[in-house]
């Protein structure tokens, strides 16, 4: 059973972000940038599956600029088999990315599409269910738990204020959601086997895609600074405050 995995380089969750002084985009000049989260959790899974015997190849994909490949080695480095990048300089949107992703699914005749819930950079949560539509295959999003069995996949999903369980006649796609595993760090051992795996380098043209985008960025603005609190002598005096200056009691 095949199984791709789709991993975005998105800016480090731990970098503050800053807008570009036009407004135009987030700042990524010089910005440490690393797999999106919710991939490496989607990854972890696809190494798990593939530890259990589910699964016999995992693909990692990317798309996006060619430091991606980065992206690709660390996925290969925590198990992935083999990694193909498509390479562009285009701001892809979620729609373009699910279409290299169903001709990649098709061309691969892959059983099964991991993708993280979310990319922390646009906060999209789209790709999955629209790879989903397009390629006409059932769905699992926000995973919590995956098992794979008999053609099947039983997807936990984390849904408000509980726990949907789901079956998935394969081929499926399922989303990674952050309660689904605890991604491991790659070893070293495996960061230098990784260098010897294979990324195959396309462009979108060759899967027959268009990615031009389809949505103008008017402008993008940091949130509002919060303003400063103030501290308050006594108990009296916050419940005055709450009373008489902000009306909420
Ligand atoms: P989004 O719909 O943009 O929030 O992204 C959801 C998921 O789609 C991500 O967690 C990734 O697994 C996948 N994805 C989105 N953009 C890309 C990309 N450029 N390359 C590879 N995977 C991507």
């Amino acid at each position: 059973m095949k199984l791709l995995v789709a991993v975005k380089r998105v800016v480090d969750y731990n970098v503050k972000v800053r807008v570009k002084s036009d407004h135009s985009a987030v700042e990524t000049a010089g910005v440490k940038m690393s797999m999106n989260p919710f991939d490496e959790i989607a990854v972890e899974e696809a190494v798990r599956l593939k530890e259990k015997g589910a699964v016999t190849e995992i693909i990692a994909l990317s798309a996006g600029v060619t430091q991606a490949q980065e992206t690709i080695r660390t996925a290969l480095a925590m198990g992935a088999d083999r990694g193909i990048l498509v390479e562009t300089e285009v701001a892809l949107e979620p729609l373009a990315v699910a279409k290299l992703l169903q001709a990649v699914a098709k061309k691969e005749s892959v059983d099964l599409v991991l993708l993280g819930k979310q990319a922390i950079d646009d906060d999209m949560n789209a790709t999955g269910q629209m790879l989903a539509a397009l390629l006409g295959w059932p769905q699992g999003t926000f995973a919590s738990k995956v098992e794979i069995a008999d053609g099947k996949a039983t997807v936990t999903r984390e849904v408000d204020g509980g726990l949907e369980t789901v079956e998935l006649q394969l081929p499926a796609v399922v989303t990674a959601d952050l309660r689904l595993n605890e991604p491991r760090y790659a070893s070293l051992p495996n960061i230098m086997k990784a260098r010897k795996k294979t990324i195959d380098v396309v462009k979108p043209e060759d899967l027959g895609v268009d990615v031009t985008p389809r949505l103008t960025t008017l402008s993008v603005a940091e949130p509002p600074a919060r303003k400063a609190g103030i501290k308050v002598p006594d108990v009296a005096t916050l419940l005055d405050k709450l009373r008489n200056e902000a009306k909420v009691i």
